[in-house]
């Protein structure tokens, strides 16, 4: 019998005081000052019963900006490269990866998008992984491909559990274009240094 280990949801990844203060703390550390924004993020673990504890780690920042103007530089990556989980300090060997999170700082006013990038629902893809972006209005939330049988947001795969669960050889399918998206009716506070 094939076993499903249930490893939590986006609402009971949500649920947790952990998560939600780090979302928080994310988004206060995207203002260094009046002038500048710089996406903040990291990955969030889980252990304990049912996998229900919560661990953060963090990735380094993107690149500083302009908090009144997006750079027109198709060829400068701003974003946050969350390339590389990082086992928390406060988990268990056996903690399992089962989300990323990262904010979208710059204003829509300035050029930003709030919204999860191409870019951001491509990684998700090949990393089969849930993420969480933090925007000025609300929380994004999103993952795979319609019509997987995991498309209630949960980790896919059980290898690798302290990163990205692997392809196996020849189970590479190119993604289809279609990604789903969801939001929760949560923002940060306003951060000090933040503009809007
Ligand atoms: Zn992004």
């Amino acid at each position: 019998m094939s076993q499903r280990l249930l490893y939590p949801s986006v609402a009971d990844i949500f649920a947790s005081q952990v998560v939600k203060d780090s979302f928080q703390k994310a988004w206060d550390d995207s203002f260094p000052t009046p002038e500048t924004c710089r996406e903040q993020g990291g990955f969030i673990y889980a252990d304990g019963e049912g996998f229900r504890t919560f661990h953060i780690s963090w990735a380094p920042p993107g690149a500083m900006e302009s908090q009144s103007r997006r750079e027109i530089d198709p060829t400068k990556s701003l974003s946050i490269n969350l390339t590389t989980p990082i086992l928390p300090d406060s988990a268990s060997a056996n903690a399992v990866l089962v989300a990323t999170f990262h904010t979208h700082p710059l204003s829509p006013d300035a050029g930003g998008n709030e919204h999860p990038s191409n870019a951001d629902m491509d990684n998700a893809y090949y990393r089969r992984m849930p993420g969480f972006v933090v925007s000025r209005s609300v929380l994004y939330y999103y993952n795979r491909v319609p019509g997987d049988e995991e498309s209630d947001h949960r980790r896919r795969k059980t290898d690798n559990p302290n990163g990205y669960p692997r392809w196996a050889e020849g189970e590479f399918v190119e993604p289809q274009g279609a990604f789903l998206a969801g939001k929760i009716k949560w923002r940060p506070t306003s951060a000090s240094n933040q503009r809007d």
